[in-house]
């Protein structure tokens, strides 16, 4: 059953958050590009646009997560990834609003110098507390690896007398002190958000081409799609794992978002859950000559960059499903920018590299 559209939004407003970003965010098309590929109708929602430090999806998530702080009675957050982040700089802006202490862990997983620039000079900037650890090259961070060094953070932030909320990577997973899927929570809001400017444009759209790291867009948009326009096939291009592991994170967590937002829709993984692994290159934040070549291509046709990490590798993606045919002439599709661009300076040797 397919739920109205301002239904499905009123059940997701009744979610408290804080103000963090301008919403909505635009959307385009991508008139050049589209011409350039000669195939689909491709538009972009400009989720890189939301205006809290360089924009991007996790600060979409981050106005319910960081209300959940303060309600939690929380003064500092701590949360973990790789050391270009964009999810930690998001939650260090964002708690920074609101007075409250950033902690971050971040994670050597690739082979760019330990230096102030990118993500990594804007979380400097921000004054976050900042502790480098080591990692396995190109791989997501595993979990043995945060939960010892969480544990004493969280225990020395005791100690100190503050009360600690620990988020999730990415704010996707339900875990540490997030109840609630709150991150797939505003994806899936930021899907009716789309479909109400699509709409007003005159079409629904076919295809949404996104980047899935941590689970919670994708989680998120698959939940709107499903409610609103189940015709509308959203294809998640992993960064970082295979198909087999993502989709099933992206189930469990758009399976919790249904049950926090108690809307009555059954998902179906293998039917509704497109997670698509083929574009991984070398793996997790390792940037290609294809990658370069997309973010190139989408800045010289369209003024627009894409990041090294996630959106380039989604371009990738989109790139080739249009050349395969798989997305066809008539199409409508919409990419989302998820944001990330700072991370294009600390990849400027490799970038070069590839571009000159
Ligand atoms: C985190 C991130 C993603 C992936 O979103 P998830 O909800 O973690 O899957 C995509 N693009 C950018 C730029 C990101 O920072």
């Amino acid at each position: 059953m397919t739920h109205s559209l301002s239904d499905f939004q009123d059940k997701i407003q009744a979610f408290p958050r804080v103000d963090l970003i301008h919403l909505p965010t635009p959307i385009q098309k991508l008139e050049n590009l589209s011409k350039e590929l000669g195939g689909p109708d491709i538009y972009m929602k400009r989720d890189d646009l939301t205006g809290l430090a360089f924009g991007g999806n996790k600060s979409r998530k981050l106005e319910f997560i960081i209300h959940d702080v303060l309600e939690k009675g929380a003064d500092v957050i701590i949360t973990w990834a790789s050391l270009q982040s964009n999810w930690c700089l998001q939650t260090a802006a964002a708690a920074r609003k609101f007075g409250i202490t950033p902690i971050l862990v971040l994670f050597k997983t690739y082979e760019l110098p330990e230096e102030y620039d990118g993500n990594l000079l804007l979380d400097f900037i921000l004054k976050a507390d900042i502790k480098i650890r080591e990692a396995e090259v190109g791989k997501v961070v595993k979990q043995e690896d945060v939960d010892e060094i969480l544990e004493e953070v969280v225990f020395e932030v005791k100690e100190w007398g503050h009360t600690p909320y620990v988020a999730p990577i990415g704010g996707s997973m339900v875990s540490c002190s997030m109840d609630k899927p709150l991150g797939a929570i505003s994806y899936a809001l930021a899907y009716a958000e789309m479909l109400e400017q699509t709409e007003s444009m005159g079409f629904q759209p076919d295809y949404i081409v996104h980047a899935t790291g941590s689970g919670g867009t994708q989680a998120g948009l698959a939940v709107g799609a499903k409610a609103l326009t189940p015709n509308t096939q959203i294809l998640g291009i992993s960064v970082s794992e295979d198909k087999e592991t993502f989709s099933q994170d992206v189930f469990t967590i758009a399976q919790d978002t249904l049950k926090a937002l108690d809307v009555d829709i059954a998902l179906n993984k293998e039917e509704d859950i497109h997670v698509l692994d083929e574009y991984l290159g070398e793996g997790y934040g390792i940037i290609t000559k294809d990658v370069s070549d997309a973010i190139r291509q989408v800045s010289v046709k369209e003024g627009i960059f894409l990041d090294p990490v996630y959106t380039g590798k989604a371009m990738t993606a989109l790139f080739d499903l249009v050349n395969n045919g798989t997305i066809k002439k008539g199409d409508k599709v919409v990419f989302f920018h998820t944001g990330g661009t700072a991370a294009l300076f600390p990849y400027k040797h490799k970038l070069t590299s590839f571009l000159e």
